[in-house]
């Protein structure tokens, strides 16, 4: 199953990605995770790094780039989670001709609802393992003591102001995208993280 997590940053899509990859078996491939590890190995050009830090989007061709040479390794012969990706209309375009091009098709995309006002704070309280990538959340998730954890550069409030408007301006239009082709399914993010599980799950029918 080939399956995208639409969200807000702050969802909660890496946290159910997670539980989603494992009951599925398949990879999860996050274009903000692909970009960090690139970052932290010294690859990413400075412009990149500048984008993200401030809450821009990196572009089109760049993140279509990384996830067309993602989805020929061997893992995703049984299907993927997209997380953060597609992003843009022209993603969405991208990566529905990537797949075609394999017999594939998006089988379901998510979309993760919740206020902007909770955004903020899971956001700026996000924490995330240095050596495991869990995700933590100083009060509702607090990384158990001695963890060694990262506070993300772009956590912060401004910047997260930013990728809400980003998200608001740009990416919200690639849910009418998968509305008109039948794929999507939209899940309530407010709420305990295994309640949310639950409605994901059911969505996907799994
Ligand atoms: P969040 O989990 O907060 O939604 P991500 O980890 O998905 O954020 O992405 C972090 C940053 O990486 C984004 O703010 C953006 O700069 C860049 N990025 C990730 N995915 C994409 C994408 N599909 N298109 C453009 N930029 C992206
Ligand atoms: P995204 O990948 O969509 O940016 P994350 O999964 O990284 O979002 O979650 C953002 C923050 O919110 C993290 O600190 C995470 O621990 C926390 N979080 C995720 N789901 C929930 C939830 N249902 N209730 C409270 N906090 C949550």
């Amino acid at each position: 199953m080939n399956v995208v997590f639409m969200g807000p940053p702050g969802a909660g899509k890496g946290t159910q990605a997670k539980f989603v990859c494992e009951k599925l078996g398949i990879p999860q491939l996050s274009t903000g995770d692909i970009l960090r590890a690139s970052n932290a190995a010294g690859k990413l050009p400075a412009a990149l790094v500048q984008a993200m830090d401030t809450g821009g989007l990196v572009p089109d061709d760049v993140v279509i780039g990384l996830i067309g040479d993602r989805i020929n390794e061997s893992d995703c012969v049984g299907g993927a989670l997209f997380d953060g990706f597609p992003r843009t209309v022209p993603q969405a375009e991208a990566l529905g001709a990537m797949l075609a091009a394999r017999g594939l098709k998006i089988d379901i995309a998510i979309a993760i609802e919740v206020p902007s006002d909770l955004l903020i704070e899971r956001t700026v309280l996000r924490r995330t393992d240095k050596r495991t990538g869990q995700i933590y959340h100083l009060k509702y998730n607090p990384p158990p003591p001695g963890a060694d954890v990262v506070h993300r550069a772009d956590d912060t409030e401004e910047s997260v102001r930013t990728r809400l408007d980003a998200y608001a301006r740009v990416t919200s239009a690639v849910i009418p995208f998968y509305e008109e082709a039948g794929v999507l399914k939209r899940v309530d993010g407010v709420g305990a993280v295994g309640e949310v599980t639950k409605r994901v799950l059911a969505a996907l029918g799994v």
